[in-house]
Parts: C-alpha cells; sequence; structure tokens
C-alpha cells in the first residue's frame, strides 16, 4: 500500500466515524429528495412583492446571550432565527476587522480539512467526483470575496456631501442544494456573514450530516476566537415546512435560495426580497469558424467537471452540419464516449422518468443518474464503458429528453444544425427562458453578438469552459431576479447619507 491509498484510507475511516457519530446523534434525518421537475421559470415569470420595510437589526447582545453552545444547530426555526438575530446584534457592533476576522476563520476551517471535507460530501450525497469536490473547495476558499469588497461612493457638490453606503439586512434564510453541499453553504456565508449579516440555512436532506458537521466546526472555531456562536444556523432536520418557516418568519429580513424550479418558485412568490439561484439548461453552439478540436476539449472539460452537477455546466451541444463530423469525432480524441442513436434513446429514459416510475406523462429527473460517472451510467443501459472516459456523448434530435431537461449527469446530446441561425434558434428553445448560461465556440463576432443577444442569459461563456475564466466565482448564480453571481454586495440594503450645506470640504 503506498503512502497516498494509506491516507485515503485514513480519511475514509475519519469520514466514516463522523458520519456514523452523526448518525447515532440524530443528525441525519434526511428525507427523501425533493425531485427536479423542468418547468420553466426564468424571465418570464412574475417578480413577486419586496417587503415595504426590512426588520432593524437585531438589538446588540453579547456573545454569552446567544444560546452558546449550539454550534448553529437547531432543531426549531424560531430558536435558531432568535439565535442568529443575537449573533447578527454582535456582528453589527464589530469592526470591518473583526468581520474579516470571521470569514478568515471561514476559510482557514475549510482550507485545513479539504480532504476530509470533500470525501465527507462525496459519501454522504454519492454524487460528482472527488478531484473536484477538493478543486471546488479550494476555489471557493481562494477565490470568493469577503469584506474586501465592500465599498461606499460619495457625490460631492454645490449642493453639499452625499456618502452611499452598503447596510446589512439582518438574519438571511438560506436554502441550499445537494449538488454542492459545503461550496455553497461557504460561498453563502463567507459573502453574507463579510456584509454584516448572519443566517439560517435550510439544507437539502440529501447533505445534511456534511452540513451539520461544517456548521459546527464553523461556530465552534469562530467561538474560540471571537466568543461568538450562532452566526451560520443550520436545520438539523430541514423539511418544506422548515424552509416555509424560513420563508415567512418575521425576523427573517431577505432569502437566497439556490436549487431547482421547485423551490425558486416557493422563494419567488415569497413576499420576502429574494436572491434566487435558479436552475439552468446550459446550451452550446458550436459554429463552422470554431477551432474544433478546442471546443470538443472545452465541452467536455465544463460538462465532466465534478459529473456535470454545476448548473452552469455544458448540457446540450447544437453544432452547424459543416463540422458536426469532425465535432463528433473530436469529442472521442479528448475524453469522450460515443453512443448510438439507440442508446442515447435508452438513457434519456433511464434519465427522466414520470413521477410513477413510467415514462409517460410529466418527466422528472432520475435521482438513480445524478453526479454519477460515465462508466455507471453506461452500465445502466448495458454499455461497457472504457475506464477514464470523462463524458458519454451522442447525436440526438433537438427535442430529445436529454436536449430539453436538465441532466446533471456524463451524458451529453448533440445536435446537428443547418446553419447558425437555427443552432442559436434551437439553444434558446432549449434554455427555457431561464436566462441562466449559454455557450458558444465561434471566431465570428457576429455570431457571437447574436447568440449573447438572442440568449440573454446571466452568464455567456465564450471559447471556453464553464469552468474557466476570470472574475470573482460565487456558487449562487441569481438568475430569475437578475444578481447574476453573488457578492457580499448583494446581501447589503443600499443607505444614503446626505449633507446639505456643509462637509464640502474644497
Ligand atoms: P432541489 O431543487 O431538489 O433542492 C434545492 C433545495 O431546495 C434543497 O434544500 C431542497 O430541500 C429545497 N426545496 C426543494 N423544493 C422546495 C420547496 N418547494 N420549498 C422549499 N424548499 C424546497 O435541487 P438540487 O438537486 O439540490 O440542486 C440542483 C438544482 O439546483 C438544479 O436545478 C441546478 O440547476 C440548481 N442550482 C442552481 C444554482 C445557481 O447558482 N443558479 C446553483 C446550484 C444548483
Amino acid at each position: 500500500m503506498t503512502t497516498a491509498t494509506i491516507n485515503e484510507q485514513v480519511v475514509r475511516d475519519v469520514v466514516q466515524e463522523v458520519l456514523s457519530q452523526l448518525r447515532g446523534a440524530g443528525a441525519a434525518g434526511a428525507t427523501a429528495a425533493p425531485a427536479v421537475s423542468a418547468p420553466p421559470i426564468g424571465a418570464s415569470s412574475p417578480i413577486t412583492a419586496r417587503p415595504t420595510s426590512v426588520p432593524a437589526a437585531a438589538a446588540a447582545g453579547t456573545p454569552s446571550q446567544a444560546a452558546s453552545g449550539r454550534w448553529g444547530i437547531f432543531a426549531d426555526v424560531n430558536e435558531a432565527v432568535a439565535a442568529a438575530k443575537v449573533a447578527q446584534g454582535w456582528l453589527v457592533e464589530q469592526t470591518i476587522a473583526t468581520r474579516a476576522q470571521v470569514v478568515q476563520i471561514i476559510r482557514d476551517v475549510v482550507r485545513s480539512r479539504i480532504q476530509e471535507l470533500g470525501q465527507m460530501e462525496l459519501d454522504e450525497t454519492k454524487i460528482g467526483r472527488l478531484d473536484h469536490k477538493f478543486d471546488k473547495l479550494e476555489l471557493i476558499v481562494s477565490h470568493v470575496s469577503g469584506t474586501e469588497f465592500l465599498s461606499s461612493e460619495a457625490y460631492s457638490g454645490d449642493a453639499g456631501l452625499t456618502v452611499v453606503e452598503h447596510a446589512p439586512y439582518g438574519v438571511l434564510g438560506v436554502i441550499t442544494p445537494v449538488t454542492h453541499v459545503i461550496p455553497t453553504m461557504c460561498c453563502n456565508a463567507l459573502q453574507m456573514i463579510a456584509a454584516g449579516n448572519s443566517m439560517v440555512i435550510n439544507p437539502h436532506p440529501g447533505g445534511i450530516q456534511t452540513a451539520v458537521y461544517i456548521t459546527r466546526l464553523w461556530n465552534q472555531a469562530i467561538h474560540e476566537k471571537l466568543g461568538v456562536d450562532n452566526l451560520i444556523c443550520v436545520m438539523e432536520k430541514p423539511t418544506l415546512e422548515t424552509a416555509d418557516a424560513i420563508f415567512t418568519h418575521p425576523d427573517i429580513a431577505m432569502l437566497c435560495v439556490t436549487g431547482g424550479a421547485g423551490v425558486a418558485n416557493a422563494a419567488m412568490s415569497s413576499k420576502k426580497k429574494a436572491v434566487v439561484a435558479g436552475p439552468g439548461n446550459p446550451p452550446v453552439v458550436v459554429d463552422e469558424t470554431a477551432d474544433i478540436d478546442r471546443a470538443a476539449v472545452k465541452i467536455i472539460q465544463g460538462a465532466a467537471y465534478d459529473n456535470n452537477l454545476l448548473c452552469v455546466a455544458e448540457k446540450q451541444v447544437f453544432a452547424v452540419s459543416s463540422i458536426f463530423d469532425q465535432l463528433m469525432d473530436a469529442m472521442s480524441r479528448h475524453g469522450g464516449y460515443r453512443l448510438t442513436r439507440e442508446q442515447m434513446d435508452a438513457l434519456g429514459k433511464t434519465c427522466f422518468i414520470s413521477k410513477n416510475g413510467s415514462n409517460g406523462g410529466h418527466l422528472i429527473l432520475n435521482r438513480e443518474v445524478v453526479g454519477k460517472d460515465p462508466e455507471a451510467l453506461g452500465a445502466m443501459i448495458g454499455v461497457s464503458v472504457p475506464p477514464g472516459t470523462q463524458m458519454l456523448y451522442g447525436e440526438t434530435g433537438a427535442d430529445h429528453v436529454l436536449v430539453q431537461h436538465e441532466q446533471m449527469t456524463t451524458v451529453i446530446p448533440l445536435v446537428r444544425c443547418g446553419n447558425v441561425d437555427e443552432a442559436i434558434a434551437l439553444a434558446k428553445t432549449s434554455e427555457h427562458g431561464f436566462g441562466h448560461t449559454c455557450i458558444m465556440h465561434s471566431m465570428n463576432v457576429a455570431n457571437l453578438t447574436k447568440m449573447g443577444r438572442e440568449m440573454n442569459t446571466s452568464l455567456f461563456f465564450k471559447n471556453g469552459a464553464t469552468n474557466e475564466g476570470e472574475g470573482f466565482i460565487s456558487y449562487s448564480i441569481a438568475t430569475p431576479t437578475g444578481e447574476g453571481p453573488t457578492s457580499p454586495l448583494t446581501f447589503t440594503r443600499v443607505r444614503r447619507c446626505i449633507m446639505i450645506g456643509h462637509l464640502r470640504i474644497i
């Protein structure tokens, strides 16, 4: 046994030990995961009423008043919100430097345990890839913005001086997905706390043990250095009822939900201000001017990342006929395994089933396929896939179930199109107005411009993969509500302080 395998085994044993202790403590309580259906929401969805007033910041409490020793873990929403309110009252009294310390502690806890946490999340959720779990955590702790992102603006002129500042909301209600348990919680916590808020999280039941474990670690570490508990609170038995209690609690000032159509629609119809990071079905268009080999490499790189769990990841390809066969061949050279049309049909029927388990009626995603690697997915339809394969792929029609629905697994359909206009039109239809993400491989600026305008998505990747690019990162891409990738400023109220006649010193 090599050192690497010994270490891997040790990490696995520790994770199993922690998971079984959590189970014994009754922290699991996992209920059946809500199914992802794919009714279109997004740009066409109505944006519901915003609150007319925001609850005042919590009365400042001392850390000792704050249900200390709970480490943010609660069964009752009222208790969680009360504890988070006291913690936020403390935070708002602190300096920005102290907030930055909290942010650093959150980063350090994750950075010091990347192997353990990545392994734990994979063991519990059983979806995705271990190497990419590590990569995601590394990216989050190094590239999600904290207090340095906060800013103030000033207007100085004949009328005086106006200062614009970005204030906290208070206690935020947060919903997180099973696809990225710690990445979403960590990203939300860094940004929300940098902005001066505390949070109550209703995680997906499918990752609850991991969510409870990281919450305990964060609160214990913050308490050890700063004496405050419960800045990050989590429901230990999350259900739709606890989600609803958070949505309607008078002391929750704002919501941030990350998930599929069901939760996105629920948050959009809530009376509270909501930042909604909803579902996507990102199409890729490849035209005749693209570097075809590069397009194949990048499509596979983005789609295979964490076995296609990401909402931004490439889900279906529309390629013009003059380069279609070339692209199909290139996919094989760069990690793809080609399926026949019949095999793509069989996989479509495996991936999407009706609520009663057959293939008719309203289709939902079969949770058994989500985040599975290509070998496991192939085995489900009796195909033996070579080890090391990154993605399964094959030609389908534009109305194929794998084109029209968000599969979140390691198969990608390619559709042959007459020309670029047809490809863009079909891509737009397949995105269903989510307004989330699209991708194009082209060297023709007119075509790229047309794609960007037609698709009208929050993210538009050109000539690259969806897991790369410049700019700050976020694991909540707020699509129907329009904020795009969240930042600390997303979780602040704009306040304006206006002095008339004085303080302009020039
Ligand atoms: P999911 O919709 O099944 O669950 C997401 C969360 O919402 C979970 O905590 C779940 O318990 C909760 N939930 C579901 N229905 C609810 C309802 N009616 N009321 C209250 N809470 C409810 O999704 P998932 O499988 O965990 O995550 C995958 C989905 O999330 C995909 O559709 C993906 O595109 C989307 N996603 C979007 C982003 C983004 O940034 N836009 C990021 C990650 C995932």
